[in-house]
Formats: structure tokens, C-alpha cells, sequence
């Protein structure tokens, strides 16, 4: 499921050294594959796929955290739609119709003064089916857990707080928060208790809450740190955020979840999706958010977007077509 190439596979092992000195905070698997490196350094391609980038004075590292096999997509994305409407665009886009894999991809932002991470993965939840393997994926990177400054939640659904968490405490000891506080008001709401929301209601109590103090709560065109700017994206949660990076001449949008499949959510933008909270509301705003990448030929980082989930939209019809990145970074 996931595709090292063979730049990733370098810097991978690169990583190795780091990655064995700091096997507390790797799996055991992960820290086995570590020492292997010693007699057979390919071993540790095995390490989560990774991706890192410059934009302007920016460093990004795209971590997948994890893929999702889900069945009957229809039951998902294009909800109310004829099943074999979704199928049908499916096979179109020489995708299978009954299959989709869905992946987590967290982004580390390291501005030169600061390293800012962008959501945390499935953490401890994720790892009985393969998931929850941001930090060993930033380790392998050279970047230890104890390293990040900011830990950024751009909404409150569990794969992007579960691994705010170890079974030990914080998993990014010296970090601060920045959390959506509209975001935060709705999940922490003791409100929430016997409606849909109560298991999410839950988790933020459990995962979030704990880590209030050494948190800042923030809105629409409040800045993280200079060169990083939250926007609404409100629709697929109460208070989804999403954020405009911006160094030298360059900017880059992090879309979040606010388009969940390339396909499916893209080209067939109001197409209602299960996970969306309020669904014409997400529909109106991932039109308004891609119709601006769209025009501003931004590139864009969305969570779900196939690794390393970066990419261009192309305005087709009543759509968009995604278009992943390749070389625009490196020349
Ligand atoms: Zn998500």
C-alpha cells in the first residue's frame, strides 16, 4: 500500500541511526528493522512512507500515519446517489468499484525557527491494523517526538487526534497546542452526550481536554506562527480549519479534510459524504476552497489525498480533477 521511491528509501536510511538510537519511541517492529539496518540497510524502507519538501525557507515532511481499506464506497462518499453512479466514476478514474484505500497523511512544518505539526494520526488506536506510525515516520526523519513545538488539530474526529496521546502521556512532550476554539466549544460540550457526537465528545475529553493549559485557541485569520494563517472551513466539523502556509513567493494550502477522496469528493464536489457533519455546509465550502486553489493554482496538501497527498485541482465541468505533485519542488 504504500510506494517508497527511491528518494524516499535514501533519506530513509539516512534515518536509521536515529531511528535505532530512539527505539523507546518506536514499535518493536520498527525498532527491529532499525538494527537490521546494520547488515541489510534496505530493511528500513519498511519504515512508514515519508515525503519532505522546501517550500521557501520552509521544510515539510508528509508522514502517512496509515491507509484504510474501505468497502462500498457508495456508503460513504456519495451518500444519497445511486451506488452504481459512485461505482460507475470509480471505474472511470481506473478505480476499483467496491474498493477504496484511504491514507492519513500528517505534515510537520519546520519554519527554521520553529517545527509545527499538523495533526497526529491514529496514534495508539491505529496500531492493531497498521496505523498510528507518525512519530516513528518523523523519527526515521530525524525529528524526535520531543521536538515538535506546536501541535496544530485542524478538527476533532479521531484520526487526527488520536495520537495527540501514547499510552504514556503526551506523545509530543515539550509541544504547545492550537486548537479551532469553535472546534473545542462544540466536542468538549457536555451537550454532546446522547446524540451522534457522544463518542467523539468522549475522545476530546479524553485526548484534548487534558491538554488545555498549554494550549492557544484560535479562528478564522488568526496566524500560528508568522507565514502560517487559519481559515474557516467549517461543514465537515462545527469548527474544521484549514491553513494557508505562505515563505517567500510560495504558499501552499493545507485543505484538511475538507475534500476526503480525490475522486469522489473533487470531481463530484457536492456529492454528500458520510463523515461530514453538516453536509451542505461542507458542500458549499469545499466548492468555495477549491474554486480558489482552482483559480490561484495553489498547491494544496489534503489529508486523504493519496500519498504524499500534495497536489493541483484543474477545474473540469462541475468539478475538479486532481493532480498530484511530482517535480515542482525540487527544481
Ligand atoms: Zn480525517
Amino acid at each position: 500500500m504504500t510506494d517508497n521511491t527511491g528518494i524516499n528509501r535514501r533519506r530513509l536510511m539516512a534515518g536509521a541511526g536515529l531511528a535505532a538510537i530512539a527505539t523507546p519511541f518506536v514499535t518493536g517492529a520498527a525498532s527491529a528493522q532499525a538494527q537490521s539496518t546494520e547488515g541489510d540497510s534496505m530493511k528500513m524502507a519498511d519504515a512508514p512512507a515519508s515525503d519532505s519538501f522546501d517550500l521557501g525557507e520552509f521544510k515539510l515532511l508528509v508522514v502517512e500515519d496509515g491507509t484504510r481499506l474501505m468497502e462500498n464506497p457508495g456508503e460513504t462518499f456519495g451518500t444519497g446517489q445511486d451506488p452504481e453512479t459512485v461505482a460507475a466514476l470509480l471505474e472511470e478514474n481506473f478505480l476499483p468499484p467496491d474498493k477504496l484505500i484511504n491514507g492519513f497523511a500528517p505534515v510537520l512544518v519546520d519554519t527554521g525557527n520553529e517545527t509545527v505539526l499538523f495533526d497526529t494520526g491514529m496514534g495508539p488506536a491505529g496500531r492493531s491494523w497498521g496505523a498510528g506510525r507518525l512519530r516513528e515516520g518523523l523519527i526515521a526523519n530525524g525529528y524526535q517526538p520531543e521536538d515538535i513545538d506546536i501541535v496544530v488539530i485542524t478538527h476533532m474526529h479521531g484520526d487526527h487526534i488520536n495520537g495527540l496521546m501514547e499510552e504514556d502521556g503526551p506523545a509530543f512532550p515539550n509541544a504547545r497546542y492550537v486548537f479551532g476554539e469553535k472546534e473545542y466549544a462544540f466536542w468538549s460540550d457536555d451537550a454532546r452526550m446522547g446524540t451522534p457526537a457522544e463518542g467523539g465528545h468522549q475522545s476530546v475529553k479524553k485526548l484534548v481536554t487534558p491538554l488545555v493549559d498549554q494550549a492557544t485557541f484560535i479562528g478564522g485569520g488568526d496566524e500560528v506562527v508568522p507565514g502560517i494563517t487559519a481559515m474557516e472551513a467549517f461543514g465537515h466539523t462545527p469548527g474544521h480549519l484549514i491553513f494557508m502556509l505562505n515563505s517567500g513567493d510560495e504558499r501552499l494550502l493545507l485543505t484538511a479534510d475538507t475534500a476526503n477522496q480525490y475522486v469522489l469528493s473533487l470531481q463530484r464536489p457536492d456529492w454528500h459524504v458520510r463523515f461530514d457533519m453538516d453536509k451542505e455546509m461542507a458542500a458549499a465550502t469545499r466548492r468555495q476552497v477549491f474554486d480558489m486553489v482552482a483559480a490561484e493554482r495553489i498547491p494544496f496538501l489534503g489529508y486523504h489525498m493519496p500519498f504524499p497527498a500534495v497536489g493541483y485541482v484543474e477545474k473540469v465541468g462541475d468539478g475538479y480533477k486532481f493532480m498530484p505533485k511530482t517535480y515542482q519542488f525540487k527544481v
